[in-house]
């Protein structure tokens, strides 16, 4: 039989950081980095004091979601200070190399890149450190779950069959490492037409909240699919932040506060 994998717990914590929770979806292009981004600003709007790492190495998308580009200045020659914007301290490989810079590297490179943004990052005191994670569910995923001390993780998925069944994979993943599932969120849940109000559910309605229901975990909310959460998010100005007031900050800062 197979190794039992190491429990979650095992891994020492961050000084000076509270929980450390990941948001992670089975497949790519689900939204993950939209939601982990505005739960972020989410859980800053509630109170808390918030750190954001972009464990995507070979896609990281949080420099452009949270408007941010340069260098890092290191603390003492070694500890990087994490950059900050809307009121949350962030960390990416974005702001390590350059954009165009295609990553080439294997997996123990990308787990010791990750272990550095972790470790070797300014970032107490904070109280919730959220790690976007990289999409899917292969080896890179599953050593990351094992490495980081997780306190629980968010999943998302869009509601349809394909992009859940790629999310249950996720859901296993972290039950395979003792990953407490902290709730489901279903992103692109439903598009309301902005000139006539008819609603559509264009990838469908509802399977988040019945998968959920299905293994006994919270669901923690329906985003729907619309232009204000695509154009906030990728010119980098995140709704959370930038529209505080508006319904679908509102949604976001619920499904923070139930995590
Ligand atoms: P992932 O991290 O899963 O690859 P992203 O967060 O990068 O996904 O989102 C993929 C694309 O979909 C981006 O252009 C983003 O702006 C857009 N997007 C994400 N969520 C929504 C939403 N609820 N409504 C509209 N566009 C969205």
């Amino acid at each position: 039989p197979a190794p039992a994998a190491k429990p979650a717990a095992a891994k020492p914590g961050i000084p000076g950081v509270g929980a450390i929770i990941a948001v992670a979806s089975g497949k790519g292009g689900v939204g993950k980095s939209t939601t982990a981004v505005n739960i972020a600003l989410g859980l800053a709007a509630n109170g808390l004091r918030v750190g954001l790492l972009d464990a995507d190495i070979y896609g990281p998308s949080v420099p452009r979601l949270l408007g941010l580009s340069g260098r890092p200045e290191t603390v003492d020659g070694r500890t990087l200070k994490p950059m900050s914007a809307y009121g949350i301290k962030a960390m990416s490989m974005g702001f390590l190399v350059e954009e165009e810079t295609p990553m080439i590297w294997r997996g123990p490179m990308v787990m010791s890149a990750i272990t550095q943004m972790l470790r070797e990052v300014a970032w107490a005191p904070l109280d919730i450190l959220v790690v976007d994670m990289p999409p899917g569910t292969g080896d890179a995923q599953l050593t990351m779950a094992q490495q980081v001390p997780l306190a629980g993780a968010v999943i998302v998925s869009t509601p349809q069959d394909l992009a859940l069944i790629d999310a249950r994979k996720g859901l296993a993943m972290f039950k395979k490492v003792n990953v407490p599932l902290l709730g489901i969120v279903e992103n692109m849940s439903y598009f309301i037409c902005p000139h006539c109000g008819t609603r559509s559910d264009i990838f469908s309605h509802g399977g988040a909240r019945h998968e959920a229901e299905r293994l006994d975990v919270p669901f923690l909310g329906e985003v729907p699919l619309d232009l204000a959460i695509r154009e906030t998010s990728d010119s980098g100005r995140p709704i959370v932040a930038t529209a505080p007031e508006s319904a679908h900050a509102a949604v976001y800062k619920q499904i923070a506060a139930r995590i």
